[in-house]
């Protein structure tokens, strides 16, 4: 049985950007280290975080005096600023630089009187962070919510970092409808632009997709719808979860991972598909064209 493996895989620039932030404050000595929601969508990492002494917390009235991280995806200024009332005066901003853009978008759309419009998945943390600094915003995730939406005299779109450029374009599509003036910023990250492609790519390949990745992480599991639509995928979070029967009579089997996934964590994966099957030959790895 042959793998391919599309490229990139795992952590993406702004994960390990934050989990490294995360890992240098604890070198440092700082204490009581808490992350305000997930840093990053993945149990398993959560977990190696834990093990090291930091706490999550998902609510304000959790958090104690100390080091506080604003995760990867962002929060709203509401957020911030009720930090700073609780008087955390260490906080560190992990927000990943493309998840910064598309909130001062949406500010700046706001500011110019556009009805701001963020597509994106409506309870998503990046979306919902993004919809605090556009006030009267609203977060829509398909094109028929786009089609209920009212007319207005001019919209303003931003779009959350890792959807699926072409489910976007029908959204945006729809709301040239509703508006005489639409602008629309296409704040997909790099990350998505290249691993969505190089998923498919592989996926084109294969008999049967693995994606690796938390359950809770929103651009996993659209991995694991994209290649869904090409072959049959499981999405997975552990090597625990494979089963052998998956891979009877299977030629080649393709694997993606997400961008919150950690790197040994997947080769954990390859090396238990590689058991599962005695006749493995070897291990490719996809380049995405970028
Ligand atoms: S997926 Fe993109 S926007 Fe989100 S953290 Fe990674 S690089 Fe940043």
């Amino acid at each position: 049985m042959e793998i391919l493996i599309a490229e990139p895989k795992g952590f993406c620039f702004g994960v390990k950007r934050s989990i490294d932030m995360v890992e240098k404050a604890l070198k440092e000595g700082k204490k009581n280290i808490q992350i305000f929601g997930p840093i990053v969508h993945n149990p398993q990492q959560i977990k190696l975080l834990e093990e090291k002494g930091v706490k999550m917390v998902n609510s304000i009235d959790e958090i104690q005096p100390g080091t506080v991280f604003v995760r990867a995806h962002g929060v709203s200024p509401e957020v911030f600023r009720k930090l700073k009332e609780k008087g955390v005066v260490d906080i560190i901003d992990a927000t990943c630089p493309f998840v910064k853009v598309e909130q001062e978008y949406a500010k700046k759309l706001a500011e110019e009187g556009y009805q701001v419009i963020i597509i994106g998945e409506k309870n998503h943390p990046e979306a919902l962070g993004a919809q605090g600094y556009a006030p009267g915003s609203i977060i829509i995730g398909s094109v028929e919510e786009a089609r209920a939406l009212k007319e207005v005299p001019k919209i303003g779109a931003v779009v959350q970092t890792t959807l699926e450029p072409e489910a976007v374009d029908d959204i945006v599509a729809e709301l040239y409808h509703k508006a005489k003036e639409v602008r629309v910023f296409n704040t997909i990250c790099q990350s998505t632009k290249m691993r969505q492609p190089a998923a498919k790519k592989v996926a084109e390949q294969v008999d049967l997709m693995i994606v690796v990745g938390g359950k809770n992480s929103g651009n996993t599991r659209r991995l694991a719808e994209v290649c869904s639509r090409i072959k049959p995928t499981y999405h997975i979070e552990t090597a625990a979860e494979l089963k052998k029967e998956w891979f009877e009579g299977m030629k080649k089997v393709g694997i993606s991972a997400g961008a919150s996934t950690p790197e040994f964590i997947i080769d954990e994966v390859i090396e238990a598909i590689k058991k599962m099957d005695g006749s493995s030959k070897k291990t490719s790895k996809k380049k995405s064209e970028k």
